[in-house]
């Protein structure tokens, strides 16, 4: 593979590893969380995107379609989208940037030269590159050449990763990762699938894989990450499972637990994407629900739990 397909790059990030980083959005992702907070990285492919604040109504879009794949209503444009053969003459017709398609395809140099534009602040606040997603393994081949080049540049690198990929991908990988971020979702297999449409023993397995070679080598770090979703992973029966599994299988070479707070940030994303979402309604955590977990959390693994993100105020 010789181009990547990105969605999106952020600078100056403060929660995506060590230090201040630039963060890579890889496009594609194999799992499908209720919950996800970036649901234009699921298609593995590019595809539309409209912003109804930016759209002046002048229905060109709808003119320069060839299969007639978009409609108007009172609620604005509607992209059929297994109609849509995804030329992108919309987007590319449209005089406000309405319409747009997301996701880029990148040659590894160029991402690289692109990512490494803050190289200053990586080194005046310890950061670096984090790839992130999507699922980033779904694209191992340019993901392997692109964290090769910056460690061959003196870039520290993260991996954001759900786990959920090749063993042989990982790996690859493996030597060009300082800091892997790890998602633990679940440790129950059946609700794991419930709520993210695939089964989690590859992530497990993956993650023990990772463990023992960090125990053997030395050289990468690992944090794992649990989002906290009201209805789905904030329970005290799934931070309890996911606490001993740390303790039994991982506290000796595990930095940090990060416990990610919920929160709705993503919610105009699905309207643009032409989606609804279950969590549209949902509030934030409320504190005390927070602190209760981040402390049966802390039960297993004291020194290393961080709560992270938004929480909101009690009643
Ligand atoms: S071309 Fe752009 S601005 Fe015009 S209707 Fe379509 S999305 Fe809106
Ligand atoms: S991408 Fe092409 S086929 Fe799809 S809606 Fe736009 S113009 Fe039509």
């Amino acid at each position: 593979m010789k181009e990547g397909l990105v969605f999106d790059i952020h600078r100056g990030t403060t929660h995506d590893g060590p230090g201040m980083r630039t963060t890579v959005f890889f496009k594609g992702c194999p799992l499908h969380c209720t919950w996800c907070q970036n649901p234009e990285s699921i298609c593995a492919q590019r595809e539309l995107m409209w912003n109804a604040g930016k759209c002046i109504g002048c229905m060109q879009c709808i003119k320069v379609c060839a299969v007639k794949a978009l409609t108007a209503d009172e609620n604005g444009i509607k992209a059929d989208r297994a109609a849509c053969r995804k030329c992108f003459a919309c987007a590319a017709g449209c005089p406000s940037k309405a319409m747009q398609a997301v996701g880029n395809s990148w040659e590894v140099s160029a991402l690289v030269k692109e990512a490494c534009k803050d190289r200053m602040f990586f080194i005046d606040f310890s950061g670096g590159v984090t790839v992130s997603g999507g699922e980033p393994l779904l694209q191992s081949e340019f993901l392997v050449n692109f964290l090769g080049k910056l460690k061959k540049e003196g870039v520290n690198t993260a991996l954001d990763t759900s786990g959920y990929g090749r063993q042989e991908a990982i790996d690859k990988v493996y030597p060009f990762v300082d800091t892997f971020l790890y998602d633990i979702k679940f440790i129950n297999e059946e609700i794991h699938r419930k709520h993210t449409g695939v089964s989690n023993k590859i992530i497990l397995e993956n993650l023990k894989f990772i463990a023992d070679k960090i125990r053997r080598q030395k050289d990468s770090k690992l944090w794992i990450r649990t989002p906290l979703i009201p209805g789905a992973t904030a329970t005290e029966e799934n931070i309890e499972e996911i606490g001993q599994f740390i303790r039994g299988e991982l506290l000796d070479i595990t930095e940090r637990w990060e416990l990610c707070t919920f929160n709705y940030v993503c919610k105009d994303k699905y309207v643009k994407m032409g989606q609804s979402w279950e969590y549209a309604e949902y509030t934030l955590l409320d504190s005390s629900t927070v602190k209760n977990l981040a402390s049966i959390a802390e039960k297993y693994a004291e020194e290393i739990v961080v709560v992270s993100g938004l929480t909101g105020q009690n009643e």
